[in-house]
C-alpha cells in the first residue's frame, strides 16, 4: 500500500482533532507533512509531540515563536513556520498527496485554493471557501485535475449515494438524480419558544444536541445558516440548481442525507453522528477503512423523524437562498456578514436574534458582481465585513 503524505489545515480544531484520531489508527498508511493552526500553542505542541509532523505552521507569529521554543526544549524535530503564506506553502508542497481543509471561515480560502491549484486530493470541510468562491475553486479543481472529496457529513453522504465514479466539480448533474434531501438536526433551538430567542447565550447556542463542533459552526447550526451554507455548497459540489435540493429536519442526525432517483429509489447514508466517518471515507476513498466510530445499532436507535423547517424560526436559511439566487459575489457577502455577526454574538456584542438582520442589511447594501477573479471576491468580503461591523454597532445602539 502506498503511503499518503498529508497536510491538515486547522489541525487544532474539531475536524483537525478527529482527522488525527483516524490517521493514528493507520500509521502505516499515512505520513504527516504539516499541521497548521491559528494560535493554539498548547494543543499544537501536544499534536507535534504525539504525531511528529515534518512542519507545524502557526499563523500568529508570537504563537509560532512560543511553539518553536517549547518544541526545541522537548527535543522535537518538527520545523515551525509562521504567517498565512506558510499555510498555502504546506498545502501545495510537492510531496503532499492529500490536504484536509479544516480551517474555519474565510481564512481557509487561500490555502484551500492553493491545494486545489496544485492538483491535490482536497478533503473539504471548510465550506466557507466554496460559499465565497465556488466558481474559482471548482475551476481550479477542474484545471489541475485535483480530486475534491466532501467532508461535511451531508455532502459526504450525498457523494456516497451518487452513482459510482461521480466526480465532484464535474459540470454535469448526476444522471437520474432528481432530488437531494439535505438533512438538518434543527440545532439546539428547534423547539425553543420564539419569544425567548432574544436572551440566547453563546454557551446555549454552542451546545448542539448531536454534534460536538467548533463554536462558529455551532452557532451557524443554531441559526441554521449552516444549512444555508450547505445548500450553496451542494449546488457547487454536485452541479445542481437550488431547486433540486430540499432541506428536511431530522432531529436524530442518523440519516446524513439522501438522493432520490427518477425510478423512485431513494438512497440514504446512515451512521452515528461522528465526523470520523466522513473523514475516514474521504481519506480511504475509493477503499474503506476503520474510523473508530461506534457502529449504528438499528435495533436500539429508536424512531427516525422528518419534517419541514419553519421559515420564521430560521430566517438565516432563506437569506442563503436569496444570496444563491443573486449569484456572483452575493454568497461571499452572505458569508462575510455571517462571520462578523457570529463573532459579535460570541463576544456578547450582538443578540442571537439579530444575527439574520445584520446579514440581511449587508446584502441590501451591496451590489452583486460577477466572480471573475479572486481580487473581486476578496474585495466583496472586505467591504461586507465593514458594512456588517457597522450594522452590529447600529443594532447595539438600538438595544442599549
Ligand atoms: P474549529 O473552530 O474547531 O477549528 C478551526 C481551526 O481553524 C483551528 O485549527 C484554528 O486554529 C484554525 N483557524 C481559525 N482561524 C484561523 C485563521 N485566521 N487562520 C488560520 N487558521 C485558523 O472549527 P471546526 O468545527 O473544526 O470546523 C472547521 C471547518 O469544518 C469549518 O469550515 C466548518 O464549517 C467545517 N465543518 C465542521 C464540522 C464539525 O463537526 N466540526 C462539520 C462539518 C463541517
Ligand atoms: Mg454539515
Amino acid at each position: 500500500m502506498n503511503t499518503t503524505h498529508i497536510t491538515i489545515l486547522g489541525s487544532t480544531g474539531s475536524i483537525g482533532v478527529s482527522t488525527l484520531d483516524v490517521i493514528a489508527r493507520q500509521p502505516e498508511r499515512f505520513r504527516l507533512h504539516a499541521l497548521t493552526a491559528h494560535r493554539n500553542v498548547e494543543r499544537m505542541r501536544e499534536q507535534c509531540l504525539a504525531h511528529r509532523p515534518e512542519v507545524a505552521v502557526m499563523v500568529d507569529p508570537q504563537a509560532a515563536e512560543s511553539l518553536r521554543t517549547s518544541l526545541a526544549a522537548a527535543g522535537a524535530v518538527t520545523e515551525v513556520r509562521a504567517g498565512p503564506e506558510a499555510l498555502a506553502d504546506v498545502a501545495r508542497e510537492p510531496r503532499v498527496d492529500a490536504v484536509m481543509a479544516a480551517i474555519v471561515g474565510a481564512a481557509g480560502l487561500l490555502p484551500t485554493l492553493a491545494a486545489a491549484e496544485a492538483g491535490k486530493r482536497v478533503l473539504l470541510a471548510n465550506k466557507e471557501a466554496l460559499v465565497m468562491s465556488g466558481a474559482l475553486l471548482m475551476d481550479a479543481v477542474r484545471r489541475s485535475g485535483a480530486c475534491l472529496l466532501p467532508i461535511d457529513s451531508e455532502h459526504n453522504a450525498i457523494f456516497q449515494c451518487l452513482p459510482n465514479g461521480y466526480v465532484c466539480a464535474e459540470p454535469v448533474t448526476p444522471h437520474g438524480a432528481r432530488r437531494i434531501w439535505l438533512t438538518a438536526s434543527g440545532g439546539p433551538f428547534r423547539d425553543r419558544p420564539l419569544d425567548s430567542f432574544v436572551g440566547i447565550t453563546p454557551d446555549e447556542a454552542c451546545a448542539h444536541p448531536n454534534w460536538d463542533m467548533g463554536r462558529k459552526i455551532s452557532v451557524d447550526s443554531a441559526t441554521m445558516m449552516n444549512k444555508g451554507l450547505e445548500v450553496i455548497e451542494a449546488c457547487w459540489l454536485f452541479a445542481v440548481p437550488a431547486s433540486v435540493i430540499q432541506v428536511v429536519l431530522h432531529p436524530q442526525s442518523i440519516v446524513h442525507s439522501m438522493v432520490a432517483y427518477d425510478d423512485g429509489s431513494v438512497l440514504a447514508q446512515l451512521g452515528n453522528p461522528d465526523m470520523r466517518t466522513p473523514i475516514a471515507h474521504a481519506l480511504a476513498w475509493p477503499e474503506r477503512m476503520e474510523s473508530g466510530v461506534e457502529p449504528l445499532d438499528l435495533l436500539t436507535m429508536g424512531k427516525l423523524e422528518f419534517s419541514e423547517p419553519e421559515a420564521a424560526r430560521f430566517p438565516a436559511l432563506s437569506l442563503a437562498y436569496r444570496a444563491l439566487e443573486q449569484g456572483g459575489t452575493a454568497t461571499a457577502v452572505l458569508n462575510a456578514a455571517n462571520e462578523v455577526a457570529v463573532e459579535a454574538f460570541l463576544d456578547e456584542r450582538l443578540a442571537f436574534s439579530k444575527i439574520p438582520a445584520v446579514i440581511s442589511a449587508t446584502l441590501d447594501a451591496m451590489e452583486t458582481e460577477p466572480v471573475d477573479s479572486l481580487d473581486r471576491v476578496l474585495a466583496a468580503d472586505r467591504r461586507a465585513r465593514e458594512i456588517a461591523g457597522e450594522e452590529v454597532g447600529n443594532m447595539r445602539q438600538v438595544v442599549s
